[in-house]
């Protein structure tokens, strides 16, 4: 028992023995007694309405009572209390005050949405670039002030790994590159950055690439006609200069071939839409680029089999498909050796459709195969050029695939050979009845 209790024991003994006495002495003990017991209570009750009422008025900051025996401890505990919640608070909120200042002089939009994606919380950059408004705003879908269709699909699937990138609702100019990340048991964090000029620059450079490609070609085609024209000359003169003319003659082709891959590129990368899809018979598609292939092969004599499955039908852009397949079949006969096996397959199964090449040619070092759809990346680039590569065939192939929702797989073991395979989801039934009747 704390020495308080002792003391209260005490006082409340001292104060009934008094009494009792007192009592005694006057021949009254019984009213003594109740007398003393009323007061003790009494006592109580007071300090206890002490209490109450500075509950009450705790935020009119009134001071709490000072007083002895047990309840003069108590007041203390309070007290105490008091003064440690106090300091608590301060540094929440120099906490909270440093938190968002810092969030407010971030450039990028930051808000804290809910398990239904309602506003909590935002900063200052969340107002001006899309347009969100604190305190009005909270509690509402977020989707009431961002509607892009992009945007609602990308909330709905998971958007864990990904960015979207929309027009800002407040300016269309602005773009914005938008990323969602859940926390907690059921919150997400919706961050917003502007990334106008980014594209910008992006389109500049897209612009020039297309223009220069685009400004080259004329001059090209003028010149390897003038080439051809000599070299099927039989002069004495011709035939001093064939050799050159012969070379002249392949490096312009090497140039064509470049420039028309970099203006298919651009197109790809400038080209946004996503209509203009059509049924396209995929196995018909690969008969012909398989023959064609056995034309590049010529005296190497590859073995190239194909297995397609004649009835599936991809829904795409016919020309862009056959760029893409076309590129990974003669990648195949370029990279493998005089009679090596070519491998092309088109089929489906529970994941969807997959097209896929393999060949038995050099293969490649596990070092390069996440750098391999870069533009110009080649692992030899003397051999590249002398098959008359460009450097931009699987950069394409990419491109190809990321507008028909396709995904590139490259498994290659040095010295064995390599496999490409481009997987496409299965078509919906809705799809399969659509491809069907066209
Ligand atoms: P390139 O015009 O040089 O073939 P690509 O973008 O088509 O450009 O290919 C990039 C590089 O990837 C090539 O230079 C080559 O080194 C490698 N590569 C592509 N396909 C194959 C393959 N089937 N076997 C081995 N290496 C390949």
């Amino acid at each position: 028992m704390s020495h308080t209790w002792l003391q209260e024991f005490w006082y409340f003994t001292g104060l009934i023995a008094g009494m009792f006495l007192v009592g005694w002495w006057m021949g009254q003990t019984t009213v003594f007694l109740f007398l003393a017991l009323w007061l003790y209570l009494s006592w109580h009750l007071y300090n206890l309405y002490r209490l109450e009422r500075w509950f009450r008025l705790r935020k009119k900051k009134v001071n709490l009572p000072d007083t002895l025996g047990i309840w003069g401890e108590v007041f203390y505990h309070f007290y105490r209390l008091q003064q440690r919640n106090r300091k608590h608070k301060r540094k929440i909120s120099a906490i909270l005050k440093r938190f968002q200042s810092s969030t407010a002089a971030m450039p990028d939009a930051a808000v804290v949405l809910g398990k239904h994606y309602e506003i909590e919380w935002l900063n200052k950059s969340a107002q001006k670039l899309l347009g969100l408004q604190s305190p009005q705003d909270r509690g509402k879908p977020i989707t009431n002030f961002i509607r892009s269709p992009v945007f609602v699909q990308y909330l709905n699937n998971s958007h864990e790994k990904n960015t979207v990138t929309i027009a800002s609702p407040t300016n269309h100019n602005l773009l914005l590159k938008i990323h969602v990340v859940p926390y907690a048991s059921n919150q997400h964090l919706l961050l917003a950055h502007d990334t106008t000029q980014l594209h910008r620059l992006e389109q500049i450079r897209r612009d020039f690439i297309a223009n220069v490609s685009h400004e080259l070609r004329t001059p090209l085609t003028v010149l390897a006609g003038f080439i051809e024209t000599l070299r099927d000359g039989e002069d004495e003169c011709t035939q001093q200069w064939e050799r050159p003319l012969l070379l002249m003659a392949q490096q312009s082709a090497r140039m064509r071939n470049l420039i028309e891959d970099l203006l298919l590129l651009s197109r790809l990368e400038s080209d946004t839409t996503v209509g203009s899809s059509v049924p396209v018979r995929v196995a018909e598609m690969l008969h012909t680029i398989c023959e064609e292939a056995r034309i590049l092969s010529g005296e190497q004599m590859h073995r190239i089999t194909l297995l397609a499955d004649e009835t599936l039908v991809l829904a795409g852009r016919r020309e862009e498909l056959r760029s893409a397949f076309s590129n990974l079949i003669f990648n195949a006969v370029r990279y493998t050796p005089a009679q090596g096996d070519i491998t092309v397959r088109w089929y489906q199964d529970d994941k969807g459709l997959h097209f896929e090449v393999s060949d038995t040619g050099e293969g490649i070092a596990p070092e390069h195969l996440p750098r391999l759809t870069e533009r110009f990346y080649r692992v030899d680039v003397g051999r590249s050029r002398q098959q008359g590569g460009t450097g931009l065939g699987l950069a394409i192939v990419k491109h190809v695939l990321l507008r028909h929702q396709g995904q590139l797989h490259i498994d290659s073991t040095l010295g064995h050979g390599s496999t490409f395979c481009c997987d496409f989801p299965a078509p919906s039934d809705n799809e399969t009845d659509d491809l069907n009747t066209k």
